[in-house]
């Protein structure tokens, strides 16, 4: 199944000059969702996962259909404020200023073998700032995948010490 097709070039969002691959049309397709989750498993191959890493907000829509597949839990992380209970933070550059993002400080186990997961990979400070939560956490980041990698803007760069794979690539 060629999945292109069912990822959508968005002009100008969400600012001027920017094309915002939207997955939603995916989504919505009961086949390419299958087909999708199928193939990011098979990126992973058959290693043991303790907990799927899923991103704000767009790394919530596989990561937790790849936990309940791999009999791993799912750990969401989030924008600073978000999660309710007592968290660790990181920071990480925007292309204007900082942001945080957080994780629940008991919620990875020292030893735990982590899969983080995301939509997209851009310029990589998301993931970046994710595999650090998890590090400090003690765990073992096993893999990162997405569903689309914006190539030519190096996000694979900020990930040199981890196995990267992406199911697309733009
Ligand atoms: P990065 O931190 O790698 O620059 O950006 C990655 C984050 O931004 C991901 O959480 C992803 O959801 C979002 N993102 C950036 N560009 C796009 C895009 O073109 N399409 C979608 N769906 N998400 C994007």
């Amino acid at each position: 199944m060629n999945l292109k097709t069912f990822i959508l070039d968005v002009p100008d969002f969400p600012t001027k000059g920017v094309i915002f691959r939207d997955i939603t049309p995916l989504l919505k397709n009961s086949k390419a969702l299958r087909f999708t989750e199928n193939a990011l498993l098979e990126l992973l191959g058959n290693v043991k996962i303790d907990k799927v890493v899923g991103m704000e907000s767009r790394g919530f829509f596989f990561a937790p259909m790849l936990a309940a597949k791999l009999n791993a839990g799912f750990v969401p992380v989030r924008k600073s404020g978000k999660l309710p209970g007592k968290t660790i933070q990181q920071y990480y550059d925007l292309e204007y200023g900082t942001d945080a993002l957080e994780i629940h400080f008991d919620s990875i186990i020292k030893g735990d073998k982590v899969l983080v997961h995301d939509d997209v990979l851009a310029t990589g400070g998301t993931a970046q700032a994710t595999c650090r939560l998890i590090e400090k956490m003690g765990g073992e980041i096993v893999q990162c995948n997405f569903l689309l990698e914006l190539d030519f803007l190096g996000g694979k760069e900020k990930l040199l010490n981890y196995q990267v794979k992406s199911l697309l690539h733009y």
